[in-house]
């Protein structure tokens, strides 16, 4: 049977939950903030206080979320490429973002002190723009992605060329595989004397990633973090390939995105980093993530400067949020703040019928364990 919380059943009205018990217990009816009631006394009370019934079921809630996704590719323009560095530790990961950052051409003029978002966004000399993902290892790579999160358009591979391909490294082009994501390999440290660019190709071919050079469609590109030496060449890579991938987006739509990171801030309560991928972000909208709901209070980038507006494949941080989302959450601007509770209620009520479940089902086994 059809059923609702009074507590959502208020949010659907954007009404206190205290008025609706009241109004059920006019009706008769005793219930408490947390309780569900059927659909025709909810019927009844919406009627009573004067508002327009219509019955939803959960289907077309999720299908709110998605309703107003109608775009022509007209509309889709081109957008930069969401890059994740990956790789063995200690070949030089870290260095080589470090080294691409302070090639950013606008940075150089703001200056600023670099706060850790998880992900920020370069501007090279060429005019082109890449977004790189700074999420510390290949955990939340996978974590992101087992939420359902496709956020990477490439993975950059990085390999130190005096060690060669190691474990991490294998389990990173795993990553990479499963995620469909293309490949380009950054043979980093080749201001070492022991470096062998030609020894790493044949390793890769090991592990099925034929390299240009040997007839394949892996790009491979000597660097070194050090000396700067290819950074250049780097970014060409990474921009052909993005161009392979024809990356386009709506910006002219209310925006979707992902959560990169969330957490719990002293001072300034939930803070996540949300990577636009869809339409435009402004400070101002409301938005439901996971099952936290929110409206768009201030917007900074990774230099701290605040922003009115983020469009497709910018990462900003947001603060606005009433809870912590979780890494991989999806990040959904809607129109007004009671559809956000609507849905937010509706995803929390769905986590926990699932954990419900989980537990009637662990306790089964148990039960069957004992018999
Ligand atoms: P990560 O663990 O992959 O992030 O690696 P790091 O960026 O922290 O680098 C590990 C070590 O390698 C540091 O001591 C770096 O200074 C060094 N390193 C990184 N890139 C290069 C390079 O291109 N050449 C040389 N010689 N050393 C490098
Ligand atoms: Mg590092």
């Amino acid at each position: 049977p059809e059923t609702i919380t009074v507590q959502e059943l208020a949010n659907r009205m954007a009404e206190r939950a205290t008025e609706v018990i009241k109004q059920l217990m006019k009706l008769g009816v005793m219930a408490t903030i947390n309780q569900t009631i059927d659909a025709d006394t909810a019927e009844l009370v919406v009627q009573e206080l004067g508002h327009t019934i219509k019955r939803v079921t959960a289907a077309d809630v999720e299908e709110g979320i998605l309703g107003n996704q109608d775009e022509t590719d007209e509309e889709q323009q081109p957008r930069p490429p969401v890059v994740t560095i990956m790789g063995h530790v200690d070949h030089g990961k870290t260095s080589l973002l470090d080294a691409i950052r302070s090639a950013d051409v606008v940075r150089g003029e703001a200056g600023g002190i670099t706060q850790h978002i998880g992900a920020y966004q370069v501007n090279l000399a060429s005019g082109n723009k890449i977004t790189f993902l700074d999420t510390p290892g290949h955990a939340a790579f996978t974590e992101m992605r087992l939420r359902g999160a496709t956020v990477t358009d490439i993975v950059v591979l990085v390999v130190a060329g005096d060690d060669g391909i190691m474990e991490q490294t294998v389990e990173a082009i795993n990553h990479a595989k499963a995620s469909e994501a293309p490949i380009i390999v950054a043979i980093n440290k080749m201001d070492k004397p022991d470096a062998n660019a030609d020894r790493v190709r044949q390793e890769l071919l090991q592990h099925e990633l034929i390299v240009e050079e040997m007839g394949g469609d892996i790009q491979t590109v000597e660097v070194s973090a050090k000396t700067k030496m290819g950074l250049d060449k780097l970014e060409e890579a990474i921009m052909l390939q993005a161009e392979l991938l024809e990356l386009k987006a709506n910006a002219n739509r209310a925006a979707i995105g992902a959560v990169i990171e969330a957490k719990l801030d002293k001072g300034r309560g939930s803070v996540a980093t949300v990577l636009v991928q869809k339409g435009t972000l402004n400070v101002g909208d409301i938005f439901v993530t996971g099952s936290e709901w929110g409206r768009v209070r201030a917007m900074t980038n990774e230099r701290g400067q605040k922003l009115k507006s983020a469009g497709p494949s910018l990462p900003v941080e947001v603060l606005g949020l009433n809870g912590t989302p979780s890494a991989g959450d999806d990040f959904i601007v809607v129109e007004n703040d009671a559809k956000a509770r609507e849905i937010a209620a509706y995803r929390e009520q769905k986590k926990k019928d699932l954990a419900a479940a989980a537990a009637g089902r662990g306790s089964l086994e148990q039960m069957l364990a004992k018999l």
